[in-house]
């Protein structure tokens, strides 16, 4: 977390930013690549916290309309950019259970976009190997959702892109539940991240 935070900038956009607000943005970068010795991002440079969830031209005044977005990664001339809702990043942290953390499905994009191209099979987590099996995979677990069959958010149906970053979610906040309903994707995930969580720990929590 201190190498990430030393790398890259966070800044508050109307807003003061708290110490608190850098450590989870840090712990969002990192949880994700924690199996990986010395892993560096190649695409970021710069988190900018916003007070709410903008739109899609990264406004969130009051006139604004169609305030939905909570987090993006940029591309073009936001290339580089990560925004995200402050209240976003720490309702994430906030809640245990929901299966959602904002923070971690933008990192999960930048994972994704490591080999040039966000679509779902980030090369730097899934060998050659395994692509069809996770293609075949994230096809089956998307006519779930799509059919109305499953407990995964409904977003991840909409692209494999966001299949991959919403089952990371899953994954990383609530895998024992994840072990028990998708014990295939659970495996995939636990080989392509290197990491087992602890979900132990999660249930005290609560
Ligand atoms: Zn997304």
């Amino acid at each position: 977390m201190m190498h990430f935070l030393k790398e890259v900038i966070i800044m508050g956009v109307q807003l003061d930013l708290e110490e608190l607000d850098e450590v989870l943005v840090a712990a969002s970068a990192i949880i994700s690549v924690f199996g990986f010795d010395e892993w560096e991002y190649s695409h970021i440079d710069e988190v900018l916290l916003y007070p709410t969830t903008f739109n899609h031209s990264f406004q969130f005044d009051d006139q604004s309309e169609d305030k939905q977005v909570l987090g993006m990664v940029g591309n073009g001339f936001m290339n580089g950019k990560m925004i995200l809702s402050r209240n976003a990043l720490r309702n994430g942290f906030q809640n245990h259970t929901d299966k959602n953390n904002t923070a971690i499905h933008e990192f999960v994009h930048l994972l994704d976009k490591e080999d040039g191209e966000i679509d779902g099979i980030p090369q730097v987590l899934i060998n050659h190997q395994y692509t069809i099996p996770w293609l075949d995979l994230m096809h089956i677990k998307m006519e779930e959702i799509n059919n109305d069959k499953s407990d995964m958010r409904n977003y991840g149906g909409t692209s494999k892109t966001e299949f991959f970053a919403v089952a990371s979610e899953y994954f990383f906040e609530r895998p024992d539940q994840l072990k028990r309903k998708h014990p295939k994707l659970f495996v995939m995930m636990e080989k392509s991240f290197k990491q087992s969580p602890k979900y132990k720990a999660v249930r005290k929590r609560k």
